[in-house]
């Protein structure tokens, strides 16, 4: 299978605090990685940095091969390529559900209106949400509106699907109609990196788990291993501190 996000040595700075120090990581076409850590150790600068919402101060990031931290690579375009959903939906709130879908793949990629509005009204019907079009956000429940943000960034076809602890704002009834969704984007294939808290949901639907502690990748692997029997210290002693 080919590797679709290539992660190099990345290295991040923050004035003199360096938060990722040195993080290697490598996601394949089809795979899920859950990205686990305590708060702090480094998860969303890990994901902004891919996303090039940060710059890095050392090491490489490839996507499909290509280096996209070489300055001469235009960060808009690779953006298109990368989908990312946040903890806060962030939707625009004087927009509708359907503008806000459709904001990007019409302002950004100059696609025409209608096929805009069609492929946006598609994946709205997958989740559930045709009907919905027309409002705006706050008629929306947590869980709805999440699953928009998740739909914005599937409109471009993303390669790869960055998730930011996207049910740590959610009630927790809420909780589990997103969560269902991610498995869904799963068994479609969708490449996904994902931040989380939830350590049942990254067991049943990573292919590996990741370990970041103080902007390093401690371990990673299958999650039953570093889940179930940590080998580092560390991850033991994260695992204990949450369960
Ligand atoms: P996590 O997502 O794992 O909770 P973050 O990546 O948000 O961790 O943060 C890692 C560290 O970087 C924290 O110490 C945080 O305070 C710091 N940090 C994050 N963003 C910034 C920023 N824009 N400026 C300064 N420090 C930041
Ligand atoms: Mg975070």
């Amino acid at each position: 299978m080919s590797t679709v996000l290539s992660i190099t040595d990345l290295h991040k700075v923050f004035g003199a605090r360096p938060v990722l120090r040195g993080v290697s990581l490598d996601v394949a076409e089809h795979e899920v990685v859950a990205l686990i850590g305590s708060s702090g150790s480094g998860k969303s600068t890990l994901l902004r940095c891919v996303n090039l919402l940060e710059p890095l101060d050392d090491g490489t990031i490839h996507l499909d091969g290509e280096d996209i931290t070489d300055p001469r690579v235009n960060p808009d375009k690779v953006r298109q390529r990368i989908g990312i959903v946040f903890q806060a939906f962030n939707l625009f709130p004087h927009m509708s559900v359907l503008d806000n879908v459709t904001l990007a793949p019409r302002r950004v990629h100059g696609l025409p209106a209608a096929e805009a509005r069609d492929k946006a009204m598609a994946l709205l019907d997958r989740v559930g949400l045709a009907s919905r079009a027309g409002d705006y956000p706050d008629r929306l429940s947590g869980g709805q509106q999440q699953r928009v943000a998740i739909v914005r960034a599937l409109v471009n076809a993303p390669r790869l699907l960055l998730l930011d602890e996207v049910t740590s704002a959610l009630d927790p009834e809420l909780v589990g109609e997103v969560l269902s969704l991610i498995r869904d984007l799963k068994a479609d294939g969708m490449t996904m990196l994902l931040a989380t808290h939830e350590m049942g949901f990254a067991r049943q639907v990573a292919d590996r788990v990741a370990f970041l502690d103080g902007g390093v990748l401690v371990e990673q692997g299958p999650p039953a291993q570093v889940l179930g029997e940590p080998r580092e210290p560390r991850t033991r002693q994260f695992l204990q501190r949450i369960i």
